[in-house]
C-alpha cells in the first residue's frame, strides 16, 4: 500500500509532528528537518509557508542566499510589512545556518586598485592599501567579502545577512552613537535594508 502523506527524507508515512513544504509541496517530519519541539513552536501559525532543507539549498547543500534574496525582495515588492514578516521566515532558516567561513588574511598577492591608493597616500593612510573589487552594484558587498574571506564569493550571503540584521535589529542600530554619522551616507535606513533585497543594484548600506 502506498503512503499517502509519505516524508519524503525518510519516506515513512507522516502522522503527526509533520510540516508542509510550499516548494515541493509534500510534509516532511519536524525531526527530518533538524526542527526541535521548541522551534517546531515558532513555524506554527507563521503567516509564510515552510520551505524544506531540499528546496532552500543549493546542489552542494549550502543554503541557497541568491534564492533567499529572491524571497525577500517579491515580498519588499509588497511592502514593508510583507519584507519584515518575510524576515522572521529567514531569520528562523539562519538558526541552523551559522557563519562558517574562515577568515582571510594574507592580502600580499591580491590586486590593488591604484587610484585609491593615490587617496590613501594623500590622507596619510600609506600602511595601507586598497584592494580591487568589482563594481557592479555588489561593490560594497564584494569589498567586505574580500576582506573576510579574500575573495568574492560571500557577497551574496552578505548582502541577504544585512537585510535580516538590520530589519530585526533595527532600534538598536538606530541608536548606536556612531548612527548619526551613518545617516550623512545612508539617510533611508528602510530604503537601504530593501535595497539590499536586489542583487547586482547599488546599496548605500
Ligand atoms: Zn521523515
Ligand atoms: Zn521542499
Amino acid at each position: 500500500m502506498s503512503k499517502k502523506y509519505a516524508c519524503s527524507v525518510c519516506l515513512e508515512n507522516c502522522k503527526t509532528g509533520c510540516i508542509y513544504c510550499e516548494i515541493c509541496q509534500s510534509w516532511l517530519h519536524y525531526s527530518c528537518q533538524n526542527i526541535d519541539k521548541a522551534e517546531s513552536k515558532d513555524w506554527t501559525g507563521t503567516p509564510l509557508g515552510y520551505i524544506c532543507i531540499v528546496c532552500r539549498s543549493c546542489d552542494d547543500g549550502s543554503f541557497d542566499f541568491l534564492m533567499g534574496t529572491e524571497r525577500l525582495k517579491k515580498a519588499a515588492k509588497l511592502g514593508l510589512k510583507m519584507l519584515k514578516i518575510a524576515v522572521n521566515r529567514e531569520t528562523l532558516f539562519l538558526k541552523s545556518q551559522p557563519v562558517e567561513n574562515t577568515l582571510h588574511s594574507d592580502f600580499s598577492s591580491h590586486k590593488q586598485d591604484h587610484v585609491a591608493n593615490i587617496f590613501l597616500n594623500h590622507y596619510h593612510a600609506n600602511t595601507k592599501a586598497a584592494l580591487r573589487s568589482t563594481g557592479d552594484g555588489d561593490c560594497p558587498f564584494n569589498a567586505i567579502s574580500t576582506c573576510l574571506v579574500g575573495d568574492e564569493s560571500m557577497s551574496v550571503e552578505l548582502r541577504f545577512r544585512c537585510c535580516v540584521e538590520m530589519i530585526n535589529n533595527k532600534n538598536k542600530i538606530l541608536r548606536h552613537k556612531l548612527y548619526p554619522r551613518l545617516v550623512l551616507i545612508s539617510p533611508d535606513y528602510d530604503k537601504d535594508y530593501v535595497d539590499c533585497t536586489k542583487p547586482g543594484s547599488y546599496s548605500s548600506v
